[in-house]
């Protein structure tokens, strides 16, 4: 057995103390099995699930191969989301603190084109972003990759589901040649494996178990017939109370009218996909992420990777058609040692993908049909909190402990009354437990915040 220490690798004083300082104790399985591999320059294909540390599995790698003193881009990351970049972008720069001087640019759509070019333009030696708008910055040459080191891949499968294959090709023909390049995948289809024969040499694949400890979900599935589903969906939520659920729906209209239908019976329910707009999703993603919306109805898509906490349950109001598509949806549920549930909605003419869920899963499916489920009426499903929008944030200077000072000073709330603070660009977020909404609110009206008035509204 290797060591899963960190300092077993070859990496540097600072990055291990750096490490100590995260309190990273010890290496995840993924990060054990790849970054001997990585460190040593060679390709990889890894498939691990959400969650088990792939930043640091590639970060901590391309970080070492860094020169600060040349100021092109010498690693590139493409992810499938802004919100997957930004996320891998705030663990790179984590990471990144025991090199000083690393510069770290995030190239994705739905921002400001301008600012990022000035970015490349000062010199960035990290560049992390989505394809589209990775393109955009080959094609106007505001970007060049002459320089490139390490390609990571990140949320591969999920880059080809998008329909990003051409961009990615295109993307890596302006890499040179002679590069590292590292894909990470949480399935593998024939795709990948297609795209990693023709970009990748000779590489090493690593696998971590992707199925959770059994016991920990509690499974059921439910067949009805078509028109019963939304019916059954209510019953479900009568019948288990879950405090919090993400539904999974195929398609944009789908999960409109879902979150519409729960929501005009007392479950307060928000769709998020790919259809709303950046300002838009950033809201959901904020109500979802503090509490101020128990049920999030989504498409895979726009699922993957979100940052969620443990959720009470995962209902598939439709089943996949990939059995490993299943197993992670239902891994958003019974997570860090919680029992969680995963509800699942059928119709006869689905019940082959119960049966490939069955194989794939090597255990039987247990079904029971909706009727037999006693429910609450009236049941009622509204979140603890609710949030308010403040219009001013970081370009504003506006940082947390401002609008915190503000409401547990002069407004008088609280601390226990206030929930998370999120501060983007123009705007701030602030989650407010729903008794002292009123007190915020008549406040904001009135008061400063940071010395200067501020408008703050009820998202
Ligand atoms: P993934 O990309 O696989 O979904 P991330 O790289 O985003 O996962 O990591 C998930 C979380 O685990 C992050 O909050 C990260 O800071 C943390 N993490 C990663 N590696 C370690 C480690 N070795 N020890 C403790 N926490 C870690
Ligand atoms: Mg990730």
């Amino acid at each position: 057995m290797a060591s899963d220490s960190f300092s077993s690798l070859s990496i540097s004083k600072a990055q291990l103390a750096n490490l100590e300082s995260l309190d990273y104790k010890k290496m995840t399985a993924i990060q054990k099995q790849s970054l001997p591999y990585v460190l040593k320059g060679r390709d990889l294909i890894a498939q691990a699930k959400t969650g088990s540390g792939k930043t640091a599995a590639f970060g901590i790698g391309l970080l070492e191969q860094i020169n600060p003193r040349f100021f092109g881009v010498q690693a590139l990351i493409l992810c499938p989301t802004r919100e997957l970049a930004d996320q891998v972008g705030k663990e790179l720069r984590r990471l990144a603190r025991s090199t000083p001087n690393i510069k770290l640019v995030l190239l994705c759509g739905g921002k400001p084109f301008g600012p990022q070019k000035g970015s490349l333009e000062h010199g960035a030696h990290i560049a992390v972003g989505t394809p589209g708008r990775i393109q955009d910055h080959l094609r106007k040459e505001t970007l060049k990759l002459d320089g490139l080191k390490t390609l990571v891949l990140d949320e591969a499968d999920r880059m080809l589901d998008m329909g990003f294959f051409d961009v990615m090709t295109e993307i890596i023909s302006q890499t040179p040649k002679k590069r590292q390049t590292l894909m990470f995948s949480a399935t593998y289809p024939s795709q990948i494996k297609k795209m990693c024969r023709s970009i990748q040499r000779d590489p090493v694949t690593v696998t971590v178990e992707s199925e959770h400890k059994a016991g920990v979900i509690d499974q059921m599935f439910y067949e009805v017939k078509k028109h019963e589903r939304n019916n059954t969906l209510l019953a479900l939520f009568e019948h288990y109370k879950p405090e919090t659920a993400l539904v999974f729906c195929h398609t944009k209209k789908e999960c409109d009218e879902v979150a519409r239908f729960l929501s005009g019976r007392n479950i307060e329910a928000l769709a998020i996909h790919g259809d709303l707009e950046q300002r838009e999703r950033d809201q959901v993603l904020v109500q979802f992420s503090n509490n101020s919306c128990s049920v999030l109805v989504a498409t895979d898509v726009a699922a993957r990777g979100l940052d969620i906490k443990s959720l009470a349950a995962v209902i598939n109001y439709e089943l996949p058609r990939d059995p490993e598509i299943y197993v992670h949806r239902i891994g958003r549920t019974g997570r860090a040692g919680e029992t969680g549930i995963a509800l699942s909605i059928f119709t006869e003419s689905e019940q082959f993908r119960v049966k490939s869920i069955e194989q794939y899963l090597k255990k039987p499916c247990i079904c029971d049909v909706y009727a037999s489920l006693d429910r609450e009426p009236g049941f009622s499903l509204t979140s603890p909190m609710v949030t308010i929008q403040l219009d001013a944030g970081r370009k504003n200077k506006m940082r947390p402990g401002d609008i915190l000072g503000a409401l547990t000073g002069e407004a008088g709330l609280a601390g226990s009354q206030i929930g998370k603070i999120d501060i983007f660009d123009m705007s701030s977020y602030v989650a407010i437990e729903r008794s002292a909404l009123r007190q915020a609110l008549n406040y904001m009206a009135n008061g400063k915040v940071k010395g200067r008035n501020v408008r703050a509204r009820r998202v």
